[in-house]
């Protein structure tokens, strides 16, 4: 399938009058129409709600989007629980799904009324301390081995190091259910980036088993499956995407198979998605300034590593389009490398592309997820400004580029850099 930019080369000239290269761009349009999509699949459930995971595209300008259609948050960290909080999220808006949680993180989400979702049976004594206990408490779980959806995609819970045994997690609620918790949710992130309909449909049918057994070993109420994220996106372009359709109506047949004779058609059905969310609605927008000829072909962008770390740290691949040269044939072979002193700061290996003559606009892919939010200062480079292309096609500022200010501003406390 052929992956098209949202953007065309004539928008990218006007957009770079106010905004040099490089830059994050977020099509509304789409990861507006995509959440409204998820929310309609899972119409079913009556509790149905998506916490965005923050981790993924922690902009407070496109969180707040998501809010609008009726999106909350999944937060992991103190900063994170912040952009919560200055949004006006409340309550039951707020999933907390930390581990080894710095101190004081449970007290923040429980004064936000949000969910704690505890990683370990061992961190029951902290959240005690902290903040009491809540009336609804989630736990985390983790069956170990090797987990393996139909198409062969795979990961390994064995080897992960979050969640709680299938032991841990009955003594977990036991003790729970001792202290007063009234509530109860199970969470499970079991494989990342699964291009398949299979995947959330196995783990719930995995989780609503878990459901029933708790309910009836500890006698106590599970107020929602919280199936968190792990929904992939097609990074490349023979892959097929996703259909949540598909994947909503499949967790629909296994919770009427499994929960509802139980007499358990009370249980709220969440999601953590984060890549699903933005993944496909970000592009990095760079360009090429450099060409090398040695033993390879090299184009040197004004982007690197430090903009989208995925391809360096993951060997990821991201799909590139030189811009307004969409139906040009492919007969050059390059890597498109940036300027880190890091010999894997390469957005592509041996890739096919048109001619690329300096100044053209490579679009990169699928970077609206983990892509801004992963970067670094190595080398002293800087990261980029993020833009929100509107539903208008107007182009908003949402964040701005770092600034050396930036970069030593954690010298403020002397002189040494003034
Ligand atoms: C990273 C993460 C997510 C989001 O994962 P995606 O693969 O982006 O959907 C959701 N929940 C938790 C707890 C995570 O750590």
């Amino acid at each position: 399938m052929e992956k098209k930019p949202f953007v065309t080369r004539e928008q990218l000239e006007e957009i770079t009058k106010t905004y040099p290269t490089p830059f994050h761009i977020y099509d509304e349009k789409g990861f507006i129409q995509n959440a409204k999509n998820v929310n309609e699949a899972f119409s079913w459930n009556k509790g149905f709600k998506e916490y965005f995971a923050v981790k993924a595209t922690p902009n407070p300008f496109i969180i707040k989007k998501l809010k609008e259609v009726g999106c909350g948050v999944d937060c992991s960290s103190y900063t994170e629980l912040m952009i919560a909080d200055k949004l006006g999220f409340k309550g039951n808006e707020i999933m907390y799904s930390s581990n080894e949680t710095p101190a004081g993180e449970f007290k923040y989400c429980a004064d936000l009324g949000g969910y704690i979702n505890l990683d370990d049976i061992t961190l029951i004594e902290q959240m005690e301390e902290e903040c009491g206990i809540p009336e609804t408490v989630c736990c985390r779980y983790n069956p170990g081995g090797v987990y393996e959806v139909c198409n062969g995609i795979m990961d390994n819970p064995g080897d992960a190091k979050y969640g709680m045994t299938p032991n841990q997690i009955v003594d977990a609620f036991n003790i729970l259910k001792e202290k007063g918790v009234k509530h109860f949710g199970i969470h499970a992130f079991l494989a990342s980036n699964t291009v398949t309909n299979e995947y959330y449909p196995m783990l719930a049918r995995d989780i609503f088993k878990l459901a029933v057994d708790l309910k009836n070993e500890c006698g106590v109420h599970i107020a929602f499956v919280n199936l968190s994220g792990g929904v992939g996106i097609p990074y490349r372009p023979d892959q097929e995407p996703n259909d949540i359709f598909a994947i909503g109506e499949g967790v629909r047949k296994v919770y009427e198979e499994i929960l509802t004779p139980e007499g358990m058609d009370d249980v709220a059905i969440f999601t953590e998605m984060g890549r699903f969310m933005m993944g496909p609605y970000g592009a990095l927008v760079t360009k090429a300034v450099h060409e090398k000829h040695i033993y390879k072909e090299y184009i040197g962008v004004d982007a690197c590593a430090v903009n989208l770390m995925r391809p360096a740290m993951y060997e990821a691949y991201h799909h590139v389009t030189v811009m307004g040269k969409e139906d040009a044939p492919c007969n050059h072979m390059y890597d498109i490398v940036g300027s880190l002193c890091e010999n894997n700061d390469k957005f592509a290996v041996d890739r096919r592309l048109p001619k690329i003559e300096m100044g053209d606009y490579i679009y990169i892919h699928d970077t609206g997820a983990h892509g801004f939010a992963m970067g670094y200062n190595y080398n002293g480079r800087l990261k980029s400004a993020e833009l929100l292309l509107k539903e208008d096609g107007s182009v908003e500022l949402i964040r701005r580029a770092e600034t050396p200010e930036d970069y030593f501003a954690t010298f403020d406390f002397c002189d040494i850099m003034k």
